[in-house]
């Protein structure tokens, strides 16, 4: 099956923040990294526009741009990056193992490290409406996107904790925010939905589903509808925040890495060490709490530093 097999010090799988962050303090740390991008180079930012609260650009910056100028700040120290996928993995229990990485069902790869950062994937309805109007007013990141709605009125989908969180903060910057749950109760903690409901200008629509995003370029208004009635309506609102959960992507890890009940990799303490030694994950991936460009970055680094500390521990 394998074409060739090459060992290296430190394999990257993963092409966001938190992988291109790995890359460059391990390969200023001399670990010669291989950086396999997978299917969206640059990570989930390279979906959306304006990033406008990442340090070091007072006038915010394309997400496109700002993954590129990762990568270009990765390949100043030779961090060698390659478009490929992790098909498949044989991680080794005792530490100084080798780990095993197939690229692309054909290449292998043999690590002394790994790391993970392949992050989540926002879930979305799939409403044709809904995704032609990404990124024109319909979002899956409230603490992303909440400032450009700033005294306007806005929908949330959903009834778990995300939507509660996520109307409460919207409710803090918007007119009006009116939350679409599809059952007579919302799945949120008591405590978040104590929130919620002591939230002056948040209301929410029970047994209510988005049936439609309405508007050509950006989004004029939804329409609704009354999963028990059928009865339809138009809302007024110029922002859609879908908050239906995230999913990481961990399939192929699964059976080979501890991962909790909804999938996210675990890490020992505040370390990115999984319970594989050499195995470590940064990022969206080992994160459902925070998911930031900044944390996700703030996770790759300490990747590569535990990286780096766990090789020289066998030097010894
Ligand atoms: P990701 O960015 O998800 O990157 C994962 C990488 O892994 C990708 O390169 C993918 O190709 C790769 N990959 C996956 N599987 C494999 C595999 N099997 N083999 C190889 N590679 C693989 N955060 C902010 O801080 N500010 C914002 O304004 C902001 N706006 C956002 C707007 C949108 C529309 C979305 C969806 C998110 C936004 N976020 C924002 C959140 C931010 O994008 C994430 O927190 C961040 O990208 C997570 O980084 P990551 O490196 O963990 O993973
Ligand atoms: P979640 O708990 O799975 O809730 C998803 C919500 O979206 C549910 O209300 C679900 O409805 C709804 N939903 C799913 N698919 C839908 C669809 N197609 N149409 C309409 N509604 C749909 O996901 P989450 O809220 O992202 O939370 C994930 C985990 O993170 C949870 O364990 C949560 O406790 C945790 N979390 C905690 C905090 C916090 O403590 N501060 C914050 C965020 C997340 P149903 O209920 O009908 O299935």
């Amino acid at each position: 099956m394998s074409e060739k097999v090459e060992r290296i010090k430190c394999l990257i799988i993963g092409s966001g923040p938190a992988g291109y962050t790995a890359a460059i303090y391990a390969a200023r740390a001399d670990l010669h990294p291989v950086v396999y991008t997978g299917l969206e180079p640059g990570g989930q930012l390279t979906t959306t526009t304006e990033i406008d609260n990442y340090p070091g650009y007072p006038n915010g910056v394309d997400g496109t741009q700002m993954m590129e100028e990762f990568k270009k700040q990765a390949e100043r120290f030779d961090a060698d990056i390659r478009f490929g996928m992790a098909t498949d993995v044989k991680f080794s229990d005792k530490p100084g193992g080798i780990h095993k990485v197939t690229i692309d069902n054909k290449t292998e790869i043999e690590a002394e490290t790994v790391i993970i950062s392949t992050g989540a994937t926002a879930k979305y309805l799939g409403l044709e409406s809904e995704q032609r109007l990404i990124g024109g007013g319909v979002s899956a990141c409230a603490t992303c996107d909440g400032f450009f709605y700033k005294g306007q009125d806005v929908v949330v989908i959903g009834g778990g904790d995300t939507a509660a969180e996520e109307s409460t903060y919207l409710a803090k910057l918007c007119k009006t925010v009116t939350v679409l749950v599809r059952r007579g109760e919302m799945r949120a903690s008591k405590a978040m939905q104590h929130r919620v409901f002591n939230t002056k200008n948040l209301k929410v629509m029970f047994h209510t589903e988005l049936d439609e995003v309405l508007g050509d370029q950006t989004v004029e208004g939804v329409r609704v509808v009354n999963n028990q009635t059928g009865k339809k309506q138009k809302l007024n609102v110029t922002g859609v925040f879908i908050a239906i959960g995230h999913k990481p992507n961990t399939e192929l890890f699964k059976g080979k890495l501890k991962m909790d009940d909804t999938g996210y990799l675990i890490t020992k303490g505040k370390t990115t060490k999984t319970d594989i030694p050499g195995v470590f994950a940064a990022g969206d991936v080992q994160d459902k709490e925070y998911r930031q460009a900044v944390t996700a970055a703030g996770t790759g680094c300490m990747a590569a530093l535990d990286a780096e500390r766990y090789l020289a521990t066998l030097e010894v």
